[in-house]
């Protein structure tokens, strides 16, 4: 079983994928992440709560598929 789903983070004003951050940056707590679009600053724990949120729907549809094809 191969279901990899990637999640990217989205800017929470325009929803581009793409943020201005060095290379190997690791975000943490209380950083702002600059939307490489349109260059507002993202707080990274509303980035991280909307990620979960998508991750929690994915799965919930992941879940509801594979139920649907349980045969009897
Ligand atoms: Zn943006």
């Amino acid at each position: 079983m191969t279901e990899d789903t990637i999640i990217h983070l989205r800017c929470l004003f325009c929803e581009a994928t793409k943020f201005e951050m060095a290379k190997d940056f690791q975000p943490k707590e209380g950083d702002t992440l600059k939307c490489a679009n349109c260059g507002r600053e993202n707080p990274y724990e509303l980035l991280m709560e909307a990620c979960r949120e998508e991750a929690q729907n994915i799965a919930k549809d992941i879940l509801s598929k594979k139920l649907s094809k349980i045969k009897f």
